[in-house]
């Protein structure tokens, strides 16, 4: 068997250390930077989703309940940092308390584990900083080096013996009798028997080198910017990390309060669409995430906002769409035997990392068998 992997973010090393650590053969990883987790896997809240949010019977939906207890046992048995330290979603207004009833509800319906509802009195007692007419609690959300986690991918999988390409970003991809001949910037050709698309914000790009006619395959992604603001100075103001009920159309989940593991309160990410975004954070929209956090912080003041990173989500939801499940698929189907398209991996895929490997470990040997 040998196989490409397409993309070095925590999905792709997530891939490779699942193959290498159970399987024999060629294993290549290309990438395009000089290093792994470079792009969006770097710039995210590193939140442990409990999968509170999405429909029933979804790949978002399974995988973020299979992968969330996947990356605590992980971080248990390999010591990347982490802390399970709970999260609240309140209500502050009569409308949103009838929306924390829905989530709950959709919660009890999917299944998702260490949800309970809160009244006032409940919300005060866990948060005594924050707003709040009624709120849920989910047990099981956490926070995780998001970074500590990549590098243990990274390492075990290059000592089952993965071979890393950095620096070469795939720019061609032709099928052939056998597999398929991948092309790199550097003019390097290799054959593959089976590739997999891990490339995020690049992968409908990817599945359009290989001849996916990607409008048609609605592959093709809306990026999504977000922004974050830190609070330097409140430390100890949350003990979980605090979000409001989400964005309607559901772009994104509103802007929240979540915690890094010095303890440190971020805000964000908000939600809007572009083409050619950068990661540059906007000093200006301040007063906006000051609205938008006053309304369940009430001890902020404007001048406490700083502008911090932010991050590009790789969504197939356009701006007008409703929800748009992951794409992981083995693409025979679509006349390419043994190419395994992931296509937009946005939130929850860092919670779900584990739980996508071995689904996409199950499709590579249902075509190996
Ligand atoms: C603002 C934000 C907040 C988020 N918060 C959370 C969270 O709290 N919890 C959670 O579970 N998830 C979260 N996510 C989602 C999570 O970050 C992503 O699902 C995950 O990082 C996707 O990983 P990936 O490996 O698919 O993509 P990436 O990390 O983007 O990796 C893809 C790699 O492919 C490479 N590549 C692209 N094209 C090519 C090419 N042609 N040749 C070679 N290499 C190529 C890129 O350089 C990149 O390194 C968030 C996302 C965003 C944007």
């Amino acid at each position: 068997m040998a196989v490409s992997i397409i993309g070095a973010g925590v999905v792709g090393l997530a891939i490779a250390k699942v193959l290498s650590d159970r399987h024999d053969g060629d294993l290549i990883v290309f990438e395009k930077h000089d290093g792994f987790g470079q792009e969006t896997s770097s710039r995210n809240s590193e939140v442990i989703h409990a999968g509170i949010y999405y429909p029933p019977n979804t790949l978002k939906s399974r995988l973020c309940l299979e992968g969330n207890p996947l990356l605590y046992q992980l971080c248990k048995a390999a010591g990347i940092k982490y802390q399970n330290c709970g999260k609240v979603i309140i209500s502050t207004n009569e409308e949103e308390k009838k929306e924390i009833e829905n989530i709950y509800q959709n919660c009890q319906a999917i299944g998702v584990p260490g949800i309970s509802l809160l009244t006032e009195a409940e919300v005060k007692k866990l948060e005594p900083n924050v707003f709040a007419l009624t709120g849920i609690m989910s047990a099981t959300t956490g926070i995780i080096d998001s970074h500590g986690l990549m590098k243990y991918y990274y390492q075990q999988a290059q000592a089952n013996g993965t071979l890393f390409a950095f620096n070469h970003e795939v720019t061609g991809i032709s099928k052939q009798s056998g597999g398929y001949i991948i092309e790199t910037s550097n003019g390097e050709k290799i054959l593959a028997e089976q590739v997999i698309n891990a490339a995020g914000l690049g992968s409908d790009q990817v599945a359009g080198l290989a001849g996916f006619d990607v409008k048609k395959l609605h592959y093709n992604l809306y990026p999504c910017k977000g922004d974050y603001f830190s609070i330097p100075g409140a430390k100890g103001k949350i003990h979980h990390l605090v979000y409001p009920v989400p964005h309607k159309k559901g772009y994104g989940l509103g802007v929240h309060a979540t915690l890094d593991l010095t303890g440190q309160i971020r805000l964000g990410p908000d939600a809007h669409y572009g083409e050619n975004l950068n990661y540059e954070v906007d000093p200006a929209k301040r007063t906006e995430f000051y609205h938008a956090a006053r309304t369940y912080f009430p001890w902020l003041k404007e001048e406490m906002l700083s502008p911090d990173t932010s991050g590009i989500r790789p969504k197939l939801q356009g701006p007008d769409d409703g929800f748009r499940d992951f794409v992981i698929k083995e693409e025979s189907a679509n006349g390419y035997p043994g190419f395994i398209n992931l296509i937009g991996i946005e939130s929850p895929g860092l919670t779900a990392s584990m739980a996508i490997a071995q689904l996409v470990e199950r499709l590579v040997m249902t075509r190996s068998d």
